[in-house]
């Protein structure tokens, strides 16, 4: 029998703020362990809560990327559970004014995975387990987060993975977080539920803090193999969260629900409500940069660039930013993206390298030289080898080509060339009399060496034959 997943995912992020959500400890990435805290963010009796403004309008311009309507009226909520990673026994996080609510991310279908709603919440500390102890550490403890809550309208884990990588991308984009999922700066929880065509839908687990794109689909693909067995079995899917191990490649159940969990929300007294204007939210809108979808379509459809390479470049901003400039500069759009491709990315191993895109070559310099390919001056391939030397040391196109070299061939001079090449070549020309096509490839060498590459194959071809006769 074959069932159908129905899927949503919250995804945490936390935002690139340079201090924590209630006090002004770093957000910085590791240190050694409880070095980046305070009373407030260890949550001390007394210590007082102030919201960082920055923190909401993060939050607003991750949901405007993703089409929210945002909320002006907004409060945070304290969220009641006791576990060591959270010393007050709550978190402030927000229930039911959440700063964004019903967006969505459009997949390369054009089906839209619509978003609930987008909030605000600190992050807890981390628990640390080695050696039969437990060791717990702060730093991250009041790191801001925002927390995306997709609707169940995935469908299958390709659509899930895609969902994901798009979210990661945007807000990669709009510089509101790095979305580090190897480094938990990005965590998905996958809810899974199975059911067959027409029944209602089935009772779903929840799968948390996936820490890769590739494991959202095993992890899917796994649970809903392990509820159509418990199904199949005659048996109940019970409500659980569960754990995808990418060690073992397994789903376990790490906990079953004998009810909803009763958090017991309720407005936080210490953080007075705050409103976001609409003027504010305007101010944010504007300042929004060309999506990475927006951008592809510009790249496809205005400038009549291969889609597959357009895709090569589109999820890099500071890759799209260079090459925008280099076409601004008077760049062809199409040679200008074959250089970098074939050329710049091969400096380039990771995607962190490209991410970053730090490269001694400048958007104009690039230009400078594929100017020369548009106006067929050089060859791509000798451009080619200008650019590499161009990435080494940061210099100007006229370092590695002199006026000499740009120089056209004129027709006479090819004529010599090609007189010439078959001169020194008697073999080859018999050759090529008998039949023996291909002998030609000899002379194209000596003409090419002789031109220092300067001159036009194909009509060197047509002298020699002509010559020949
Ligand atoms: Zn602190
Ligand atoms: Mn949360």
């Amino acid at each position: 029998m074959s069932y159908q997943l129905v899927c949503g995912i919250e995804t945490h992020i936390e935002l690139a703020t340079k201090t924590k959500i209630f006090c002004g400890c770093t957000t910085q990435f590791g240190g050694e362990p409880n070095t980046h805290c305070c009373p407030v963010c260890t949550g001390q009796p007394g210590a007082l809560p102030v919201l960082n403004k920055r923190v909401i309008e993060y939050a607003v311009r991750a949901g405007l990327a993703v089409h929210c309507d945002i909320n002006n009226n907004s409060h945070m909520d304290r969220k009641n559970y006791v576990y060591p990673d959270l010393p007050k026994a709550y978190q402030i996080s927000q229930f039911d004014e959440p700063v964004c609510v019903n967006g969505y991310v459009e997949l390369d279908s054009g089906k839209k995975i619509r978003i609930e709603r987008i909030h605000i919440e600190e992050d807890a500390g981390k628990l640390v387990h080695d050696g039969g102890y437990t060791y717990v550490d702060y730093n991250r403890g009041g790191v801001p987060l925002i927390e995306i809550v997709s609707m169940a309208d995935i469908s299958t884990p390709e659509e899930a993975k895609e969902y994901a990588e798009k979210l990661q991308l945007i807000m990669r984009n709009v510089g509101v977080s790095d979305c580090k999922m190897q480094e938990g700066s990005m965590r998905c929880d996958v809810n899974v539920s199975i059911h067959q065509p027409g029944e209602p839908w089935g009772t779903r687990t929840e799968i948390k803090n996936i820490n890769s794109l590739s494991n959202i689909v095993r992890a899917i693909d796994l649970e809903m193999e392990r509820q159509e067995d418990i199904i199949e079995s005659g048996e109940k899917v019970v409500q659980s969260t569960m754990r995808y191990d990418a060690n073992s490649d397994t789903v376990y159940v790490l906990r079953t629900k004998e009810n909803a969990d009763d958090y017991r929300y309720f407005p936080e007294p210490d953080i007075l409500r705050f409103y976001i204007s609409p003027e504010k939210v305007e101010e944010i809108c504007a300042s929004l940069p060309e999506l990475p979808d927006a951008k592809l379509k510009r790249y496809v459809e205005d400038m009549g660039l291969p889609e597959n390479n357009a895709r090569l470049i589109y999820k890099y901003r500071n890759v799209t930013n260079f090459f925008d400039d280099a076409v601004g500069e008077g760049a062809s759009p199409s040679n200008a993206l074959n250089m970098i491709i074939g050329t710049i990315y091969a400096t380039l191993q990771t995607e962190e390298d490209k991410e970053n895109f730090e490269i001694k070559t400048t958007p104009k310099q690039l230009a400078e030289l594929v100017k020369l390919i548009d106006d067929k001056k050089i060859r791509a391939n000798k451009a080619k080898d200008v650019l590499s030397k161009m990435l080494e040391n940061g210099d100007d196109v006229k370092t590695f080509i002199k006026e000499e070299d740009l120089a056209g061939l004129s027709d006479d001079d090819l004529r010599t060339l090609c007189q010439g090449a078959i001169d020194a070549n008697p073999k080859a020309v018999e050759d090529i009399k008998n039949g023996k096509d291909k002998a030609i490839n000899v002379m194209f060498g000596y003409v090419m060496k002789n031109s220092r590459g300067k001159a036009d194959v194909k009509k060197a071809e047509a002298m020699i034959r002509e010559m020949i006769g």
